[in-house]
């Protein structure tokens, strides 16, 4: 699939090309078409799909193939509603971005900060507006804004403004609307409240989902291995060896740490690399290809440079950190597990993450089951020369340790034996 199939104008496709995207992520290859032919649209996709790209090149095409006669004053013909003022500067930001060959003027328009630029800007004609819905109120009220010519209404991260209480400011917005115009509602989760909305809002929508959704979360086997810093590293090694996983998409916190754990794994003969945003676009589109076509096993990720990766069903995602956002961690083991496939995703977690641990079970309101690698022995040297030789990996099955476990070494159980890999203890482990 390729963007230009997608019935994109040359402007957009230019800019699209211009940021280096060889392809449409799901969300992009799904959506556009759909908004291009004037349908609503209700679309469950998280940040870091695409999204944004997905409801904006659409949304500037309808602009650019519907013309409107030159008149004395342009009106306000696209409205994109955000819960934040951060994703309302980065939808307005993407709005730029794609929209570079094209003449519209954008605003971006939020509370927090001084009216007046933004009436001077609003005055001075706009083709669309991305704001926040308070501060979009206030225009309203003061007539410093008119909706009534507005033709396509985006409604972003619907779930997060509900939750931060805009809904009456929404239905406020939608009464100043013209009836007839195309709405777009993206929503990470679809909560009775969200589908309530979508069915006053959408008409006949075409529904897509490239979102983990709160069941598939349920889906994916997640484990917690209780483990001390030092010892992440071989673990984590470890568990990809004696698993024989292949493929594994594993996430630090850091461009630095990913960087690092990419080259540690190397030496120890996992075919690994890294990608975050300080690499390349060419050196990050070469690493996922390799990752893509199984010429290596590991990719270590930065959150920033996972989001809108077009990787997903991975086998394995491990939290080699975990986030400091409890959101992310859905982001990233949505990665894994498609309703129907199996995925597994691991997270290391050691002493000074356990805070964050709550705050990720208390988001997925359960439990995450701890679990404990049997047979793992935690003197780095003796491991390494022993678990880490490059063929290791290649034998799927009958891999047999001959560690001790070292007393004290907070890990518990005897020697490994196993031909699926570190045998797991689920439930609460006492080795902490
Ligand atoms: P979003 O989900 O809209 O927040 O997008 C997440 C990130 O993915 C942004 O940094 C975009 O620049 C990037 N992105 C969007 N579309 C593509 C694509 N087709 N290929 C690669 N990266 C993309």
């Amino acid at each position: 699939m390729s963007f230009s199939s997608l019935g994109l104008s040359a402007e957009l496709l230019h800019a699209v090309a211009d940021q280096g995207y060889t392809e449409p992520t799901p969300v992009q290859s799904r959506a556009i078409p759909v908004v291009l032919a004037g349908r609503d649209l209700q679309a469950a996709a998280q940040t870091g799909t695409g999204k944004t790209a997905g409801f904006t090149l659409p949304l500037l095409q309808h602009l650019q193939k519907n013309p409107l006669e030159p008149g004395r004053r342009k009106p306000v013909r696209a409205l994109v509603l955000t819960p934040t003022r951060e994703l309302a500067a980065q939808v307005a930001e993407s709005v730029q971005t794609y929209g570079k060959y094209l003449k519209f003027n954008t605003a971006v328009i939020f509370g927090g900060v001084n009216i007046n630029p933004q009436i001077d800007k609003l005055r001075r004609g706009v083709d669309i507006v991305v704001a926040t819905p308070g501060r979009l109120l206030d225009h309203v009220q003061q007539k410093t804004l008119d909706l009534s010519r507005i033709e396509i209404l985006v409604l972003d991260e619907a779930d997060r403004m509900l939750d931060m209480g805009f809904i009456r400011d929404i239905r406020k917005i939608l009464a100043l609307l013209p009836q007839r115009r195309q709405n777009l509602l993206f929503s990470a989760t679809f909560s009775e409240d969200i589908r309530k909305l979508a069915a006053g809002l959408l008409k006949n929508p075409e529904t897509i989902d490239v979102a983990p959704r709160n069941s598939t979360v349920e889906l994916i086997s997640q484990r917690v291995f209780q483990v001390d810093k030092g010892h992440k590293r071989e673990l984590l090694a470890h568990l990809i060896g004696s698993g024989n996983w292949r493929q594994v998409l594993v996430f630090t916190r850091t461009k630095h740490g990913a960087n690092r754990l990419s080259e540690q794994l190397q030496q120890d003969g996992i075919q690994s690399t890294a990608i975050h945003g300080n690499k390349t676009q060419g050196a990050r589109t070469r690493a996922l290809a390799d990752f893509k076509n199984n010429r290596v096993r590991v990719l270590v990720a930065t959150d920033i440079a996972a989001r809108g990766l077009d990787i997903d069903q991975l086998p394995h995602v491990v939290n080699y950190e975990l986030p400091n956002v409890p959101e992310d961690y859905v982001h990233r083991i949505g990665r894994t597990g498609r309703a129907g496939s199996t995925g597994e995703a691991v997270s290391l977690v050691c002493g000074e993450e356990r805070g964050l641990l709550r705050d990720i079970e208390r988001l997925l309101r359960m439990e995450i089951p701890r679990a404990a690698a049997d047979g793992f022995k935690p003197n780095p040297n003796a491991h390494l020369k022993h678990d880490n030789k490059p063929a290791r990996g290649d034998r799927p099955t009958r891999h047999t340790h001959s560690h001790a476990h070292k007393p004290g070494s907070g890990w518990h159980g005897r020697p490994g034996s196993g031909s699926r890999g570190p045998r797991i203890a689920a439930g609460r482990s006492s080795s902490r």
